[in-house]
């Protein structure tokens, strides 16, 4: 867009205008960048779309987790999740909100537990689709600010006002698909919403989140971009892991591991593990030993996440208090764990849950 407003032989000033309100203001309309000459907002909106997901569909839990369903132009649906403010979900002292994005349309890596994986792959989604994720909550939360204050109840959800212009400030890379299998896009929306020109969303608050491609994870290593790395383990075993995710098969636990290794001494920073505890599969006590081990050898740490039922799926998470005895023997270990009590577990909120719903509420096929 700088080159083209260039050859249009206007004041570079201009670019940094249209940014003010593409990520400040979020403005989804060339006409409200009232600061632009009438003629140049013509020329931008016959040369530039500003078209962000569209909502298909929205649940609020209780705990105030918003899903979103978005419609993309070839009609495919994807989810991003908002989560308010909870303490330290990735370690970090305030994520005051959250959002949780998708990376690809479905998942060919079909992890036997996930609801995303089910129907498998269909499409790889564009930076431009991954950013929009984004921009489009954004421009949702505006929206409902503007709602309640025009009903005058902007004292009763006082809770959407913020001190700065910008909802989101952590972003977890963990919707639907596997970020790493999308490299190219993923990087560059990850640049973008990292700017401080674009999202302005600190590195360090970017997690990704992987099922363990080790080649892909070295190579993000070596990327500049030093954001943070969750590793989707939930078998602390090749034959644990064999059985639950078909990745392991390819990248072994050893490979996955020096990988692992491998990004945190590019790094200098701690890697997050994220267990899913499921009954009679990854929860009894030779498991929790085994992953103890690793995660002090990694010297990551753990968080456990109860596995959410998905319809047509057989498996569940254990009872709580084997759930609370899992952590506890990881904590006698010295190992930094914590048990995830679902947030958005009434809405759907496991990736790839909602869009399943639809689709099958709709009589088609995810994919
Ligand atoms: N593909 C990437 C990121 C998307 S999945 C990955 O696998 O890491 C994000 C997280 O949701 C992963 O840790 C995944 O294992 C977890 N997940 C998938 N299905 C789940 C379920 N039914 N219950 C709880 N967590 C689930
Ligand atoms: Fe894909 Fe991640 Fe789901 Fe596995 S857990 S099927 S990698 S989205």
């Amino acid at each position: 867009m700088a080159a083209c407003l260039k050859s249009w032989g206007e004041p570079a000033f201009r670019v940094s205008q249209v940014l003010g309100w593409l990520y400040g203001h979020w403005v989804a309309d060339w006409d409200a960048m009232t600061n632009l000459p009438q003629p140049l907002r013509e020329k931008l909106q016959a040369e530039f779309s500003l078209q962000a997901p569209e909502l298909a569909r929205k649940q609020g839990s209780r705990d105030r987790t918003q899903k979103f369903l978005w419609r993309l132009n070839d009609r495919s649906l994807i989810e991003s999740v908002l989560i308010p403010a909870s303490p330290a979900l990735y370690g970090e002292a305030s994520d005051r909100h959250t959002l949780c994005v998708s990376t690809q349309v479905g998942c060919a890596y079909g992890c036997k537990f996930c609801a995303s994986g089910l129907a498998g792959w269909k499409r790889n989604l564009r930076a431009d689709e991954i950013v929009g994720q984004v921009i489009a909550v954004e421009r949702w939360h505006q929206g409902e600010m503007r709602r309640v204050k025009a009903e005058g109840r902007a004292e009763e959800n006082s809770h959407l006002a913020l001190p700065t212009s910008r909802l989101i400030n952590n972003l977890v890379i963990m919707g639907m698909g596997e970020p790493l299998a999308n490299y190219d896009h993923l990087v560059k929306a990850l640049r973008i919403l990292n700017a401080p020109w674009g999202g302005g969303i600190g590195a360090r608050k970017i997690t990704v989140s992987t099922s363990g491609l080790a080649p892909q994870i070295r190579r993000l290593a070596d990327e500049p971009l030093p954001v943070r790395l969750a590793v989707s383990l939930h078998g602390a075993t090749d034959e644990t892991r064999n059985r639950i995710m078909p990745v392991n098969r390819k990248h072994p636990l050893r490979e996955l591991i020096a990988a692992c290794e491998y990004y945190r001494r590019k790094k200098g920073r701690m890697i997050t593990v994220e267990y899913v505890l499921i009954a009679g599969v990854n929860d009894g006590r030779d498991a929790a030993k085994a992953l103890a081990a690793l995660a002090r050898r990694l010297r990551a740490k753990v968080n456990l996440i109860p596995c959410n039922k998905v319809e047509g799926l057989p498996w569940e998470h254990p009872d709580e208090k084997i759930q609370e005895q899992f952590l506890a023997a990881l904590e006698r270990q010295k190992v930094v764990a914590t048990l995830r009590r679902e947030k958005g577990h009434d809405i759907d909120a496991a990736c790839g849950q909602l869009r399943l719903k639809t689709e099958r509420e709709l009589g088609g096929n995810p994919c």
